[in-house]
């Protein structure tokens, strides 16, 4: 790997990266259809290539060093373009090396356990890339805007009292905190889009038949709650943009854009740490030579 090369991908996603501690307003501070102005589409396709084939490159050596995990946390509204970035982003790495965790309503034997038990669970082990698509950040977005879901949760009322919010950073911040010092880097996503394009994706979806099975009247029914989700969007960046687990805010009006930025933000985070395939003692070299010997005599 080139130093410039990952000179060229770090100085690509600074602009995407929301500083720790930083204020943020949706709205005012990211620009949902920004392209970097020098990219075009054609330019777009090249530079994904090439972002596929660096995570294959690293995910390979990720896997043999088999030390440290990657869990990249996805959130978007609807039609935000989760699935297409996953299925486009990790179109050239080894399946064994990822577990894709899809999180939805919470079941009943969720509800019994603490908020971040489910999250918990599916993990990805050592030397695995794992995607949430969705993730624990819906228990401060979907869970805020819809009080109806919290009062589902079964807490108790001690844990109802106060700053709930500021609380649930504080504990995801430790969370995460927690992972990364045992060797789990998490990469955070936002794919931010604009209403405009939401509406204009939704028509597609009833308008194409096959994409209709994409669509639901919930789909609708949650849009119209665009603004509340704004508000707890920004509330989620400017909290839990960590030193340790800092925010990417993806532009995702443009999907060809919003996927090229999502596997440059992967691909940066595999370079810091940059895995490397395990030394072999000059014994096990040995060792090695020992059994070439014993299978080249059986060549007839
Ligand atoms: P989709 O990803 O479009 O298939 O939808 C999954 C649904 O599950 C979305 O409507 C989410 O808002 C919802 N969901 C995900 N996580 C939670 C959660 N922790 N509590 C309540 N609803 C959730
Ligand atoms: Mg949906």
């Amino acid at each position: 790997m080139t130093d410039s090369r990952a000179k060229r991908i770090k100085d690509f996603i600074e602009p995407l990266r929301v500083t720790p501690g930083r204020k943020v307003t949706l709205a005012r501070d990211f620009d949902p259809a920004y392209k970097a102005g020098w990219l075009t589409k054609k330019d777009g396709v090249e530079l994904l290539q090439q972002g596929v084939e660096l995570l294959a490159e690293y995910q390979t050596r990720l896997a043999a060093q088999d030390t440290y995990g990657v869990v990249v946390v996805l959130q978007a509204l609807d039609a935000g373009g989760k699935d297409g970035t996953i299925r486009h982003v990790m179109s050239g790495v080894n399946p064994q090396g990822v577990r894709v965790e899809g999180f939805k309503v919470p079941s009943a034997e969720d509800l019994d356990h603490d908020f971040l038990w489910r999250y918990q669970r599916r993990l990805p082990a050592r030397g695995q890339i794992g995607i949430f698509n969705r993730s624990h950040y819906e228990e401060v977005l979907v869970v805020r805007v819809h009080p109806e879901v919290l009062a589902a949760q079964k807490l108790p009322k001690a844990a109802r009292r106060g700053d709930i919010w500021k609380r649930r950073y504080r504990e995801i911040n430790d969370w995460e905190r927690y992972l990364t010092d045992n060797g789990f880097k998490i990469v955070k996503l936002f794919l931010n889009l604009s209403k405009d394009e939401q509406r204009r994706r939704f028509l597609a979806r009833i308008e194409v038949p096959e994409k209709n099975w994409k669509f639901s009247a919930a789909d609708v029914r949650e849009r119209g709650y665009w603004d509340d989700y704004q508000k707890v969007f920004s509330e989620m960046l400017s909290h839990t943009s960590t030193d340790w687990a800092p925010w990417h805010v993806i532009p995702a009006d443009h999907k060809w854009f919003a996927r090229i930025s999502a596997s440059a933000i992967i691909a940066s985070a595999l370079m810091e740490i940059d895995p490397q395939f395990p030394e072999v003692s000059a014994e096990a070299r040995e060792a090695l030579q020992a059994e070439k010997v014993v299978l080249e005599a059986e060549a007839t």
